[in-house]
């Protein structure tokens, strides 16, 4: 068991990352108000994740760490359907079978917490303990048990790098969620929670792009869009600062990387890279969905006729701002 586990945490756990994605993940899909990652040595030591979530019932908290056991879909082409971040199931088996962890969790129901521990798919022990409503993860010594894989980690900085940007990317799409992102015991992100995607903006990308936004918001018969796009004055020279996310999820699509760039050009007469913030929300079904667990990519299927709605309502919010 220990082996499978290894082989799929190589598609779930590629790096320290990943697993801050997918226990923020967690959190989030636990109701979670209020969400604290804290990392040492670019996780590679140390990741400890705190939610206010539901917690873990006692009698569920083994089969949390089982594979697929909380699978919520049969086919992939379900993925923008579910509700709830995670469906996959493996999360929790996959870092466990690769790291050492220590599990703190207790419900609102429950009168006292546990504490679980599990080390490279082995379980260590399982007791109670007092705690507050909420989960807390440990994750240490990622790949302590696959030194192969460990060597292909980067320096710490740039682990560190790519948990900065997971955190942040996860605190754009849910303003409506307390982040706090700690490194080296150093705090580098708080956000407040209180549901304004321009609060996040300003926290995450500073005062001058926050200060610079246009309100987006529109629809059609294909989808809605919400969101802001950055006044060419904050433009960039590459897409790192076009972002958007499809029901929910951050996602990357040629098309309407291209619809937001035209969009702009029709403006400046020439070609530019904005800073965007968008959030598209397609009906169920409406999507082919070409997944990786890491990075997603999402085709259409009316790829032009969308192409030319994201163009037209981007035109009116750029036409209808006095720059
Ligand atoms: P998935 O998220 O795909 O269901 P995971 O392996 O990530 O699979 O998690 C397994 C299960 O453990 C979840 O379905 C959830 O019931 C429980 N769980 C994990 N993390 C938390 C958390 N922070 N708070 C409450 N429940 C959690
Ligand atoms: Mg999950």
């Amino acid at each position: 068991q220990e082996t499978i586990d290894q082989i799929a945490a190589g598609e779930v756990v590629e790096r320290p990352a990943s697993v801050v994605k997918e226990l923020v993940e967690n959190a989030i899909d636990a109701n979670a108000s209020a969400v604290t990652v804290e990392i040492k040595d670019g996780g590679t030591s140390l990741i400890r994740i705190t939610d206010n979530g539901w917690g873990i019932e006692k009698n569920q908290i083994q089969k949390a760490f089982l594979r697929h056991s909380t699978s919520k879909i049969r086919c992939i082409d379900d993925l923008l359907k579910v509700s709830s971040l995670g469906f996959r199931g493996e999360a929790l088996s996959s870092i466990s079978s690769v790291s050492r962890v220590e599990l703190v969790t207790k419900t609102m129901s429950d009168l006292t917490g546990n504490r679980y521990v599990i080390e490279g798919s082995k379980e260590i022990s399982l007791e109670e303990i007092g705690a507050p409503d909420g989960t807390t993860f440990l994750v240490r010594d990622i790949f302590y048990n696959v030194p192969a894989r460990k060597k292909f980690l980067k320096s710490n900085q740039t682990e560190a790098a790519y948990i900065a940007d997971i955190v942040e990317k996860l605190a754009l799409s849910h303003p409506d969620i307390s982040f706090k992102y700690i490194q080296q015991n150093q705090t580098k992100l708080h956000t407040s929670g209180n549901g304004n995607l321009r609060d996040v903006i300003y926290h995450v990308y500073g005062r001058e792009i926050s200060a610079n936004l246009i309100k987006v918001s529109g629809s059609c018969e294909f989808f809605e869009v919400t969101g802001y796009i950055g006044m060419p004055t904050v433009s960039r020279g590459n897409r790192n600062y076009e972002n958007y996310y499809i029901n929910g999820r951050y996602i990357k699509s040629k098309v309407i990387a291209k619809a937001i760039e035209e969009s702009y050009k029709n403006y400046m007469m020439q070609h530019q890279y904005p800073f965007t913030m968008l959030y598209f929300t397609f009906p169920d079904g409406a999507l082919d969905v070409n997944v990786h667990p890491q990075k997603m990519e999402v085709r259409f299927d009316h790829q032009q006729e969308i192409y030319q709605k994201i163009v037209s309502i981007l035109t009116d919010a750029i036409h209808g701002q006095e720059l």
